[in-house]
């Protein structure tokens, strides 16, 4: 039987709906909010409200992929998701963010054998999430487990803690049967990606490469494609990197190349100015909710079929986040 892990338990995948690949609406510290005060997301209130506008405008299931070490707050988005129960999905990350969030000589990540490590992961995808997001020497926990397997890569390189990081995941992957999603930086390093997970036994065809929408080139993306990995789609609404516009034209060039079952679709909002039920004082922004209201409707106004949209909004995370049970 093939299920997808939530953060209450496994659900059917079937059952998983409209769902936003890779986003994040609790972000509680890390290396990124200290660079960044507008990284922290950690109103508990405020991430219901987030959540819920995605509900109302039709999403089911959204991947929150924050890693250990980058602020994740399992007890926190419990709370969230105990407010949905039977109304939305939320599916929470174990594994690393790319190199530069752990210290390449004292960090776990750095010092302890990749198996070893593997091993806590496999334990936050079977038994359940440390509530301390193993940010100590004390592990509690919960009944929640992580769904999804998480990795990430510098821009134009793959350092070697980074190469851990990913054999570290591909163990993960082989002994759990679960996705690896994986951050990009600028979109760079897909291929070698592929190939150092694939030497290291990982299935491709449960791998996603997320961000790809920063590096616009066809050519690459056939390349990723053809291994059989699946590329996210994410950041709509972030025009200083690309309007939606020429991503969109992007996947339906993709979608006329016959690559459709390998596109999932995502927001990756990231900070407070992309949940507009942050803002503070309230003002008139554009929350996650933006994937489904003013996305969707232009890749149809392009042309993309009902039929694809649903296929990477729906049936594609709902193979590619599958786990067999
Ligand atoms: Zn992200």
């Amino acid at each position: 039987m093939k299920v997808i892990r939530t953060v209450l338990g496994d659900i059917p995948n079937r059952e998983i709906g409209i769902t936003d690949a890779h986003d994040h609406i609790i972000r509680s510290g890390g290396p990124e909010v200290r660079q960044d005060s507008s990284f922290l997301m950690d109103d508990v209130d405020a991430a219901k409200r987030e959540f819920q506008n995605f509900l109302n405008t039709g999403g089911r299931t959204m991947v929150c992929m924050d890693p250990l070490g980058c602020g994740r707050n399992v007890t926190k988005m419990l709370e969230v998701a105990e407010e949905f129960r039977d109304l939305g999905n939320i599916v929470m990350t174990t594994g690393f963010q790319k190199g530069s969030n752990y210290c390449p000589n004292t960090s776990f990540l750095a010092t302890v054998d990749a198996n070893r490590i593997a091993e806590m992961m496999i334990l936050e995808l079977t038994e359940g999430m440390d509530i301390h997001s193993y940010n100590g020497p004390v592990v509690e926990r919960t009944k929640a487990k992580a769904g999804v397997i998480k990795a990430g890569t510098s821009y134009r390189i793959i350092t070697r803690l980074e190469q851990k990081a990913l054999k570290v995941a591909a163990i993960t992957q082989k002994e759990t049967g679960c996705a690896i999603s994986m951050h990009t930086d600028f979109g760079t390093m897909g291929v070698e990606i592929l190939d150092v997970l694939k030497g290291c036994g990982a299935d491709l065809e449960k791998v996603i490469l997320c961000h790809m929408q920063r590096n616009p080139d066809r050519y690459y993306y056939e390349q990723i494609l053809d291994t059989g990995a699946a590329i996210c789609f994410d950041e709509p609404n972030k025009p200083q990197y690309r309007p939606d516009i020429a991503i969109a034209e992007d996947i339906k060039w993709l979608i006329e190349q016959g690559y459709q079952k390998q596109i999932v679709l995502g927001m990756d909002g990231g900070k407070k100015e992309a949940l507009a039920a942050y803002m503070e004082p309230a003002g008139l922004a554009n929350g996650l909710e933006y994937l489904l209201t003013r996305y969707v409707p232009l890749l149809r106004k392009i042309g993309i079929s009902d039929e694809a949209i649903d296929c990477m909004l729906v049936k594609n995370p709902s193979e590619v986040f599958a786990i067999n049970v």
